[in-house]
């Protein structure tokens, strides 16, 4: 035991080492403690894994690593102090705006204001930012503050007309309360703000940050309340930073699938039809095809049998597998049918069970692999729907495997080289996470070790890089969650795979061992694709709209130059055809360069170009959209070269 006096107190690093300090000594002393140089770069620290102020005061045993520009956890102390700066800017340019919340979000951070009487323009940002620039040059130290009397607080709020403030610090009350002060040098409060924090200690350390764009927002996020408007922007520790996050952003918005939907005539939705859900126009369709073409071959190939289930069912179903019960918010109403309650499927494992218990199965059936690309339907709030990825009809490609718990890790591994094939053929890379039993949970400990271990053993067996989501699980089941990457580096949910330990029992799910007795069979769950609606969605972006030769809706373009021509085109666009390629003919009376221009736009891989010259020759003049002219090559190896990229499905 180490001997000291109560003077003093000590702590532990990151590195193993301790560090004793004299009691009362903050983070920011600690730095100092360690090395000058560390003390300069300090912005904050993480006490006992938490977030907290630089000037925060440490306690006997707290584990601290204090925090510089360099680690990533900085960005959330520097995103949420340019909030603050933010709104002190804002009531600097519009003394009448109220404040109300301020968080960080993925990539930056917002603030919701009212401002009566105006509209904030992109005009108003720029200046916002400009103020901003000002705040943080003049240095003003971030102070934290405990309210010694709350109630107090509240009435100053209200006078002052800050009715946000004053309505959530009455909520906060017994929260031990705290503002932040923005002191200038000659020590005198600027500004203050209310907030748990933590924050940089200065504001001069804000010095890379962009305002986004403002959109509308209320109160609590409820429409009967304010009406506020809301500033989006991001900060961070360089100009190099922030430049590479709004190149990507503008990539991202470039990418968007809603806009090259419009370009390219994909998909539409409808006042008239309902929000969330989607219509699939001939281009998109085609490409869905040709996915799910592709998905039923590999699905026979590994020994699945397809099976389709009815979109309505009886409530009773519903009743039997739980989800009345527990998945109910996410289901549409009943309807009456014969004085009948029948819902619409928010799931397709019922009925895939309800195919498996019309007959008995013997061990020997197993494993029994049923697949559907099954459409479901699912509430999600209207303020959360977005395009194609968030939705509220959609069609999953769906799969239940039934088993004996031997068979189990084997039908996990080929569920992995299914998800493995099929990544790769759409060119994304991916990384496994084991989400293991959470707090609460359905089975017994000896299933989840069972089931958790087989998933874990075929991660191993693959040699995938994976890492575990403690805690991850659904109550239900363990599972493996793998996250995409697309071609800008941005994580898209992928594929999952679950093992159920619930619905075998509800359904009483069994088989006939070979010791003659009933046993409850092992069921899998799982989705390679997702939803064909969010996965086609996720890859007109990750394509930027130009489709590989294999799902393009158009493969190849034929350009007659003039009238006289169109014959030879028409022949052409027979013969590819008829082996399969999707192609058109262009006869518009527009230019030749204006039709490439319109294909090229279009993303169209191949044009093909026909004037007097390649009809005398026999020979086509081949364009492709990315490599630009290809020469003159005949008929047959323009079709050699196209089938030999489709049946490699060449990115
Ligand atoms: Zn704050
Ligand atoms: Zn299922």
């Amino acid at each position: 035991m180490s001997t000291k006096n109560g003077s003093e107190l000590t702590v532990h690093l990151p590195d193993g080492g301790k560090k004793t300090l004299a009691t009362g000594s903050t983070a920011a002393d600690l730095a100092k403690a360690i090395s000058q140089s560390l003390h300069k770069k300090a912005v904050g620290a993480l006490i006992n894994e938490e977030l907290r102020d630089l000037y925060a005061p440490l306690a006997e045993g707290n584990k601290v690593k204090i925090l510089t520009a360099d680690d990533p956890e900085s960005l959330e102390l520097l995103r949420h102090s340019a909030a603050h700066v933010m709104a002190e800017a804002v009531q600097a340019l519009f003394p009448k705006a109220k404040v109300a919340i301020g968080p960080t979000i993925e990539d930056g951070f917002y603030y919701d204001f009212e401002i009566p009487d105006h509209a904030l323009s992109p005009e108003d940002l720029s200046k916002i930012e400009e103020e901003m620039k000002r705040i943080s040059g003049s240095g003003h130290k971030i102070i934290r503050y405990q309210i010694p009397d709350v109630d107090k607080k509240i009435a100053e709020f209200k006078s002052l007309g800050e009715k946000f403030k004053a309505e959530l610090l009455e909520e906060h009350k017994n929260d031990s309360p705290t503002l932040y002060l923005m002191e200038d040098k000659s020590g005198k409060v600027v500004w203050n703000d209310l907030c748990r924090g933590p924050h940089l200690p200065s504001t001069n350390l804000i010095k890379y940050f962009k305002l986004l764009k403002v959109s509308g927002a209320y109160w609590r996020g409820d429409e009967k309340k304010e009406q506020l408007q809301r500033i989006y922007a991001t900060a961070f520790w360089s100009q190099q930073a922030l430049d590479d996050y709004l190149r990507r952003l503008e990539e991202a918005e470039k990418r968007d699938h809603r806009r090259l939907s419009k370009q390219l005539d994909l998909f539409s939705v409808h006042e008239e039809v309902g929000p969330g859900l989607i219509m699939w126009h001939p281009n998109l369709a085609t490409v869905r095809r040709v996915i799910e073409d592709f998905w039923r071959a590999e699905h026979i190939r590994r020994g699945y049998q397809f099976v389709y289930t009815p979109h309505l069912a009886s409530e009773e179903l519903y009743r039997i597998s739980g989800h009345l019960e527990t998945y109910s918010e996410n289901m549409y109403s009943p309807m009456d049918i014969d004085g009948q309650a029948y819902r619409a499927k928010p799931m397709n494992c019922p009925g895939h069970i309800m195919i498996y218990k019309s007959r008995l199965h013997s061990y020997r059936d197993l494993p029994i692999r049923f697949a559907e690309l099954g459409t479901v339907y699912r509430y999600e709030r209207s303020g959360v729907l977005h395009g194609m990825l968030r939705v509220r009809g959609f069609t999953q490609d769906d799969s239940h495997i039934f088993c004996t718990p031997e068979q189990l890790e084997g039908e996990i591994m080929g569920v992995l080289d299914l998800v493995d094939n099929m990544m790769r053929t759409f060119g994304y890379t991916y990384k496994a996470y084991l989400a293991t039993r959470p707090e609460k949970y359905l089975g017994t400990d000896e299933e989840w070790e069972m089931a958790t271990s087989a998933l874990e053993n075929a991660l191993k067996k693959r040699n995938l890089d994976y890492a575990i989501d403690e805690g991850g699980g659904v109550f239900y089941a363990p599972k493996i969650d793998v996250k995409l990457f697309d071609a800008i580096g941005r994580e898209w949910q992928g594929p999952t795979v679950q093992v159920d330990l619930n619905l075998p029992s509800r359904f009483d799910v069994s088989y006939i061992g070979e010791d003659g007795n009933r046993h409850k069979a092992v069921m899998v769950h799982r989705a390679v694709l997702g939803s064909m609606e969010r996965f086609c969605g996720g890859l007109i972006e990750h394509y930027a709209g130009a489709f590989p030769l294999w799902l393009a809706p158009t493969q190849v373009v034929a350009l007659p130059i003039a009238d006289r021509h169109y014959q030879a085109a028409k022949e052409l666009s027979d013969a590819l055809t008829e082996v399969g390629v999707r192609v058109q003919i262009d006869h518009r009376s527009e230019t030749i360069n204006y039709r490439i221009r319109e294909a090229q736009v279009q993303q169209v891989p191949y044009m093909i170009v026909i004037g007097d010259k390649e009809v005398a020759s026999k020979q086509l003049s081949v364009r492709h959209r990315r490599e630009g002219d290809l020469g003159l090559m005949s008929t047959d190896q323009l079709l050699k070269k196209m089938q030999s990229e489709i049946s490699q499905r060449s990115m």
